[in-house]
């Protein structure tokens, strides 16, 4: 058995979190203001997510193209998420949502642009 403690990013209150962890599972979280405190020290004891913002090259322009994951992806994949965003190039027009890179190594969550860009744009 081993303690973790974390803080919890639910709410500005920042509960730090107490959590015992058994066999790869969460035993059992004290500290939480709220159930959603139990809710978010399993996900990141357990089985760690985040988002991923970053760039892409936009073909004949510039500027680079804002993107993110739609949801959050496994933590142990992150890099090689920015790696397969950085290998990418979009060609104008863009708009706001659009999959930038589908399934993103194989997680089943795609990146998608954040802002629109036109040809016209430079
Ligand atoms: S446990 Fe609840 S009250 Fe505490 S920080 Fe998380 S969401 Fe906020």
């Amino acid at each position: 058995m081993s303690a973790q403690t974390i803080t919890c990013i639910g709410c500005p209150m920042g509960c730090r979190l107490r959590v015992l962890i058994a066999g790869g599972q969460v035993a059992s979280v004290d500290g939480a203001g709220c159930g959603r405190g139990a809710v978010y020290a399993r996900q990141e004891c357990v089985c760690p997510t985040r988002m991923v913002t970053s760039l892409v090259r936009v073909q004949g322009r510039h500027a680079p193209l804002s993107v993110k994951t739609a949801r959050p992806v496994p933590k142990e994949k992150i890099f090689a998420c920015l790696q397969s965003i950085r290998a990418a190039r979009v060609t104008p027009p863009v708009r706001i949502g659009d999959v930038i890179v589908a399934d993103v190594c194989g997680t089943g969550v795609d990146v998608v642009a954040t802002m629109a860009c036109t040809e016209g744009d430079s």
